[in-house]
């Protein structure tokens, strides 16, 4: 059976649900969203549904301002459903030798979004010394009449005044803070819902292939046999975009990293419930009894156990009300493997996470011998190789892509829905365009750039 629409757009995350709600809201007719799942399930609904506009790349700092600006706006519409708060990232340091460096990493990621957004005032970095200080903590809920810009809190009495629960080690706190986190599938249920008010229609099936005749679009075939002519193509199909990307014979440069995440019952109450995401900015050794270490590094298979591992531990409360569970993520150990699903879990991973979270929360050492029981879970960061996602015409007459948003797609998808309806619609677009189109890898320019990658592969 053949049938016509104006666009198919393929893959119903966050990101094709977005790109469906912001090109309906342009006044694009006729959508048609397809996903062999149901949407917002693939990815989207294994993150830690975390934002923030703390880049230190002014494309992707631009990107998000706007993006953040349009979640504001759908709360505000939605009277908040999705729960966006403003609680900020906490990223912690025990060593002393890093300040100099934290404050000049925050004044020049300050300045470079000051540079991005003037309008939107980017906000100072406050430096807080002693008990006297201006600092204000955020409120758990909401998002309105928080302060812009950045604190840094110095010394440990004044850190653990703030955050009790954090070891008396730390010496350093980065309190940044336009981020937070919401309900992800809940803000998603709000595009989707909206978007199909608006005329967008859902078909649960596979795209097989896409026709091109001339060098343009010209249908898809479904996996449930039926043929659907468009003249607009959407490839937003997360971890499967290069796979789809063949279909229209383009290359798609992007590869795709397991990222796995554990929650816990915190009984004992040791994250305070109203914390902000925190982040333990330092590398570490596992905390071993001495006999255990031992042990460990006397066998070749578990000898990594007792050799350093790097900052970035994470954890936050989740859930109001009564709930007792926090979340966990650390990415101790990067792979780069074909998605597949389900996805493989790694059995070490919560005792690893608790273990490592306990630099920075030392009283979830109490953990250590009964553990609480984890729920493991995890996806693919689909991303390229600098780390900034795709979005925008691709070259087929009529092809489009959006996604390799990598660990940030649910903070970039109303900004990344947005600038894929002005590219389709025609709309003028914005300055930070260009940096999220597949066409900059055409600029010898920006290949030199990509020689010079920093450690997160950001540029
Ligand atoms: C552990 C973890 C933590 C994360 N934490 C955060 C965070 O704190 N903040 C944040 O912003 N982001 C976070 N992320 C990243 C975020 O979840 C992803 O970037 C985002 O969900 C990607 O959305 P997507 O729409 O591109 O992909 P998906 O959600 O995977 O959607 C793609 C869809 O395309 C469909 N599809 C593919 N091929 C086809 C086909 N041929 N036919 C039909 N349908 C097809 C799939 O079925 C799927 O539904 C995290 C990710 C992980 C794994």
């Amino acid at each position: 059976m053949t049938r016509g629409h104006q666009v198919v757009l393929c893959g119903a995350g966050i990101l094709g649900v977005s790109a469906a709600y912001y090109l309906a809201r342009a006044g694009v007719k006729d959508i048609l969203l397809v996903d062999e799942h149901a949407p917002l399930t693939l990815t989207s609904d294994r993150s830690t549904e975390c934002y923030r506009n703390w880049w230190p790349d002014a494309g992707m700092l631009a990107l998000m301002n706007r993006s953040i600006d349009l979640m504001e706006q759908l709360a505000d519409e939605s009277g908040n459903v999705f729960h966006m708060n403003r609680r900020g990232y906490l990223y912690v340091t025990a060593d002393e030798s890093k300040i100099p460096n934290l404050i000049e990493r925050s004044n020049r990621t300050l300045r470079l979004a000051q540079g991005a957004a003037p309008s939107l005032g980017a906000g100072q970095l406050r430096i807080h010394l002693s008990d006297n200080s201006s600092y204000q903590p955020a409120r758990p809920e909401g998002f309105r009449d928080e302060p812009p810009g950045a604190d840094i809190l110095l010394g440990g009495e004044l850190i653990r005044k703030y955050f009790p629960y954090l070891t008396d080690k730390a010496v350093a706190a980065l309190h940044a803070r336009r981020a937070g986190w919401l309900s992800a599938q809940q803000m998603g249920m709000v595009l989707l819902e909206t978007a199909r008010r608006l005329g967008v229609e859902f078909e649960s099936a596979r795209v097989d292939g896409v026709d091109v005749t001339s060098h343009r679009v010209a249908g898809v075939k479904l996996s449930n046999g039926e043929r659907v002519e468009c003249p607009i193509f959407v490839n937003a199909a997360g971890p499967y975009l290069k796979q789809v990307g063949k279909m229209l014979g383009v290359e798609i440069p992007v590869y795709t990293e397991l990222h796995l995440k554990v929650a816990f019952k915190d009984s004992l109450g040791i994250v305070g419930r109203d914390a902000p995401l925190l982040i333990w900015d330092d590398p570490q050794l596992l905390p071993w009894m001495d006999d255990e270490r031992e042990a460990l590094a006397s066998d070749d298979e578990t000898k990594w156990l007792t050799e350093p591992f790097p900052a970035g531990a994470h954890t936050r409360p989740e859930g109001a009300g009564d709930s007792q569970t926090i979340l966990m993520l650390w990415e101790y150990k990067t792979r780069l493997i074909e998605p597949t699903f389900p996805t493989p879990l790694d059995d070490q991973y919560p005792e690893i996470a608790m273990r490592g979270m306990s630099a920075m929360l030392p009283a979830l050492k109490q953990y250590f011998n009964k553990m609480p029981k984890p729920q493991l879970d995890g996806g693919y960061y689909t991303r390229t190789r600098e780390n900034r996602l795709l979005v925008g015409p691709l070259p087929v007459e009529g092809a489009y892509v959006i996604g390799a948003a990598s660990g940030y797609g649910i903070m970039s998808a109303c900004g990344a829905g947005d600038l894929l309806a002005a590219h389709i619609a025609g709309t003028t677009l914005p300055s930070y365009a260009a940096a999220f189109s597949l066409a900059r890898y055409d600029d010898p320019e920006y290949q030199k750039q990509l020689e010079f990658l920093g450690e997160s592969g950001q540029l």
